[in-house]
Formats: structure tokens, C-alpha cells, sequence
């Protein structure tokens, strides 16, 4: 298992205790995310990872369902909108690209344009969330 998700887990993981707590839980029984692909996180890596961390505790036994929301980007010269293809981004970089500015250094390393106008100043308009959408507790 890599740094990354289990870092990621963990502070999910975290967040996901005190909320469930606060809310008088016995038992974490479903916990819903959203991962933007500009992440680059492993949902599998990730639902193994909060498992790890999850035994012994009242998530014990909860599932983790990582939703995975594409890469958008906007053009900032004809506001065309598309989705960008990362299938070429190898691991290594990926690592390195979260570590700093995933946006940037993702539209930097990508060297795509908008594939309207051809202009290589565009932003992300989705891919980098990290969102606990839901969870589901027994009282
Ligand atoms: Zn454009």
C-alpha cells in the first residue's frame, strides 16, 4: 500500500469517527466519498486502507464506496468544457503532482489544449474533490 492512500484513509478515517460520534453512533455501516480523478487516489487502495484502519473501532466491518468524479476543464479563451483524458499520467508523476499543486502541475504536465480553440490556459473545474458525501450510522 501506498503513502498516499493510507494518509488519505486516515484523514477520512478521522473525520469520519468524529462525525459518526458526535451523532451518538454504535456502529459505522457505509461511508460515501467523492475522489476526483486529479487525485489520482486508488479507490481500492482506499476502501483497503480504511478497512485496515477501521478494526476495532465502530467502523468495523463499514464499507467505504469511493465515487470517482472525472477531470473538467474549462477553457478561459471560448469556455469550452471537456473532460480531460489522464490515461497517459504514469504513477511516479501522479505521486509527485499531488504533492505540490495537482491542478497545475497536472494541466503542465498534461500539455493538452482546448480541443476547440487549441489555448493552453484552462482550469479545472472538477477532478480535485475530496468529499465525505455520507455516512451511515446505528445508533
Ligand atoms: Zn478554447
Amino acid at each position: 500500500m501506498v503513502m498516499h492512500e493510507l494518509s488519505t484513509a486516515s484523514s477520512i478515517f478521522e473525520v469520519v469517527l468524529e462525525v459518526a460520534s458526535r451523532h451518538g453512533a454504535k456502529k459505522i455501516i457505509e461511508v460515501n466519498i467523492d475522489v476526483g480523478e486529479l487525485t489520482l487516489l486508488n479507490p481500492d487502495q482506499l476502501s483497503m486502507a480504511f478497512k485496515a484502519l477501521s478494526e476495532g473501532t465502530i467502523a468495523e466491518g463499514a464499507n467505504l464506496n469511493v465515487n470517482v468524479v472525472k477531470a473538467k476543464a474549462r477553457c478561459n479563451r471560448c469556455s469550452e468544457e471537456w473532460y480531460v483524458n489522464l490515461s497517459g499520467v504514469s504513477s511516479a508523476i501522479s505521486h509527485l503532482m499531488f504533492m505540490t499543486c495537482p491542478a497545475c502541475d497536472a494541466r503542465a504536465f498534461l500539455k493538452q489544449g482546448c480541443p476547440k480553440c487549441g489555448e493552453t490556459n484552462f482550469d479545472f473545474i472538477s477532478g480535485n474533490e475530496l468529499i465525505i458525501k455520507s455516512i451511515k450510522i446505528e445508533k
